[in-house]
């Protein structure tokens, strides 16, 4: 973490102290968010990162989530929030799922007995665990980080998005209207861009013509959080029980030590019944847990929070009103997220996750478009990435709550569903994400240059040592959501920046020639690394390296005072395990420059000397700087 660039600030760096004003509540804007649940925060909270936009987000309940609702993390989101800056907090707080056990009952005794205990996310599929914790907590982050961002962004609560009309007019084109609840005022407001990340009833997927299809598959749960005495063993550990008769449960401990969630099978629903018509209570999920965890006791004593839930997969065919729809110009300017455009049953615990990606993957894009970095024609890789990957995801929903509930699956011998889990941990690590290709991903023509990072999918990352202070850092955690593209320049193995070597040309042509991508999209008077941020990792030891002997703009000059920024150049850690070059199957021998998009996914691999290809890929999206 850098701070001071631009003058010494006493007092917690994490609170950025170049603030500008909150976005003035005027009645223009260039974002209006609809909805504070998880994927309006994360939205809100990205542009807050950039001081040039004004957004405002409108709530219609009247306070922040106290309670409930979500709370598994997927190992991709706490490398998102670690990006966005609150992943420190998460992983100090919450439950963290080391592993899972599974529950049957005993063929000849018939009592419930535990099976199998497995790990519950493999060895390096990311340096973050999978954790819980309570989505309103998850909430209080997101809304305090925004709280702090250059542009400073809090919720409008009680106020109700109504409907909207385009206005004709070139700069804002949408006009928007809601009626405050205090008070039952409407208010008109103006905006370039609409973000629609108001959950599974969304006003704005109505309003572009769009509807969630899909089924439900008549199953009821009930959830419920509960602080309860229990001689059960695996109590705080993730479980999957299933019973003869009695039927299945999930366990999810909390946060805390304490409290556990619990996730109880209700049974199928008729053909078009509705789950809430059956007036479950919380007496009657208890009854049912005693009798799933028989012969353990098991006696809730206090129950903060329950619910039930009706297992459905939806989705709608486009997130934005691009297509089919005569609203939109040549590009999408109105957007849905999250429960908008696709729901889940809670059991892989996807919701929060994948909404909060989809308000991830849009987020740097608006900005990039808004700070005129990037030509709108990105705005349509939204629903082409995220609608996918949604699909995907759907589709393995599905299959797995249909096994947790089957009765065949419960009588075979071998544990489908084991395996099952096992076989999909990637996907609900959140990692399994592969985007297709794109302007903003290459073809895998060069993928053989580093084969463990796939391109179209998340820069997983790796320890490396810093040159300049000899620190072991985490590669992947220099790519702060801060909407910047990254290159990385993997050398080969004799080179050590040495003039006439491979990184020195590299360096002189991106910091000296004008069709550079450095040179060509960053706004005259920005530093160097303000839209592109350009590093450098070398094969050998850090104390085998001299600083004083690398390419000057490997040390570069920034800020109000010229300081020099030390933090660019990396080399192999040498002292744990694989370095960064085996973990990662890098090409020893020819090295590799990858490009990292501003939400962590690899756009591009190529040779370090194909200095054409670089440029012709961001020649295809960005838009240059006079
Ligand atoms: C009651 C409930 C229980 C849940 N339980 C679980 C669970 O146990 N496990 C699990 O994995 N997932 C659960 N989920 C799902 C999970 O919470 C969602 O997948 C996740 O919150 C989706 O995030 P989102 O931001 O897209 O939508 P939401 O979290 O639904 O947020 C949408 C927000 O938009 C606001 N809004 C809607 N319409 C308007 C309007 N016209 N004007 C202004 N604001 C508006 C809403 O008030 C809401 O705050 C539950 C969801 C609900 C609603």
């Amino acid at each position: 973490m850098q701070f001071h660039l631009n003058g010494f600030q006493s007092g917690d760096p994490l609170k950025c102290k170049v603030v500008t004003e909150q976005s003035s509540r005027k009645n223009r804007c260039d974002v209006i968010i609809i909805g504070s649940g998880p994927a309006g925060l994360i939205l809100a909270t990205q542009l807050s990162a950039h001081k040039e936009i004004t957004t405002r987000i409108f709530e219609q309940n009247f306070n922040p989530l106290q309670i409930g609702q979500a709370d598994g993390i997927a190992c991709r989101s706490l490398e998102m929030f670690e990006a966005i800056g609150i992943a420190d907090e998460i992983l100090r707080e919450s439950y963290w799922v080391n592993e899972t056990c599974f529950w049957k009952p005993n063929e000849k005794t018939g009592r419930i007995c535990r099976v199998d205990r497995i790990q519950d996310v493999e060895d390096d599929l990311s340096e973050f665990p999978h954790v819980i914790l309570s989505q309103a907590r998850v909430h209080d982050l997101l809304l305090e980080k925004m709280s702090y961002g250059p542009k400073p962004i809090s919720p409008e609560y009680a106020s109700q998005f109504l409907h909207f009309e385009m206005t004709g007019e070139k700069d804002y084109p949408i006009s928007a209207h809601f009626l405050k609840l205090e008070g039952q005022k409407e208010e008109v407001i103006r905006t370039k861009f609409l973000v629609g990340c108001d959950g599974a009833r969304s006003k704005v997927r109505h309003s572009i013509g769009q509807k969630l299809s899909g089924q439900s598959t008549l199953q009821l749960w009930g959830v419920m959080d509960v602080l309860a005495v229990t001689d059960f063993p695996d109590i705080r550990l993730k479980c999957a029980i299933q019973t003869a008769d009695a039927g299945s449960l999930l366990i999810i401990p909390r946060e805390g030590g304490y409290l556990v969630r619990l996730y109880v099978e209700l049974g199928k629903l008729a053909s078009g019944e509705r789950g809430s018509k059956r007036d479950v209570t919380k007496e009657m999920l208890k009854k049912k847990v005693k009798e799933i965890f028989a012969p353990y006791s098991f006696e809730c004593l206090q129950i903060p929070w329950f619910s039930v839930y009706e297992v459905g997969q939806r989705l709608c065919d486009h997130f934005d009103n691009a297509r089919g729809n005569s609203l939109a110009n040549d590009f999408p300017n109105i957007f849905i997220t999250g429960d908008a455009c696709h729901t889940h049953s809670p059991k892989a615990g996807q919701g929060m996750n994948v909404s909060m990606a989809d308000s991830f993957n849009l987020g740097w894009k608006l900005a990039a478009v808004l700070k005129r970095q990037s030509s709108g024609q990105i705005l349509k890789t939204y629903t082409e990435e995220r609608q996918t990957v949604a699909k995907e995801l759907i589709d393995f929903d599905r299959d797995m709550a249909k096994l947790f509930s089957s009765k065949n699956f419960r009588q075979k011998g071998k544990n489908q569903f084991q395996t099952y889990f096992q076989k999909f941990g990637r996907y609900t690590a959140g990692v399994e994400t592969c985007y297709g290709k794109s302007i903003l991903v290459l073809s895998d023509e060069h993928q053989s240059l580093a084969v463990g990072w796939k391109i179209g999918m998340r820069f997983h990352s790796a320890p490396v040592v810093r040159l300049a202070d000899a620190k072991r850092v985490q590669l992947g955690h220099i790519c702060e959501a801060d909407g910047r593209w990254r290159i990385f320049a993997f050398a080969e193995k004799n080179d050590c920046g040495q003039d006439m070597g491979v990184i020195s040309k590299l360096v002189k042509f991106l910091y000296n020639e004008s069709k550079s991508p450095i040179q060509k999209y960053t706004a005259k008077g920005d530093d160097c690394d303000a839209t592109i941020d350009f590093r450098v990792v070398f094969q050998q030891r850090h104390n085998e390296l001299d600083i004083s002997k690398l390419p000057s703009h490997l040390l570069p000059k920034k800020g109000r005072f010229g300081l020099i920024d030390y933090e660019k150049i990396f080399c192999s850690d040498h002292k744990t395990g694989p370095d960064i070059f085996d973990a990662r199957g890098i090409d020893r021998n020819s090295g590799a420059l990858i490009i990292v998009r501003p939400d962590q996914y690899v756009a591009a691999m190529m040779p370090l000397t194909d200095w054409t290809g670089v440029c012709k890929f961001f020649d295809g999206f960005m838009i240059e700087q006079t």
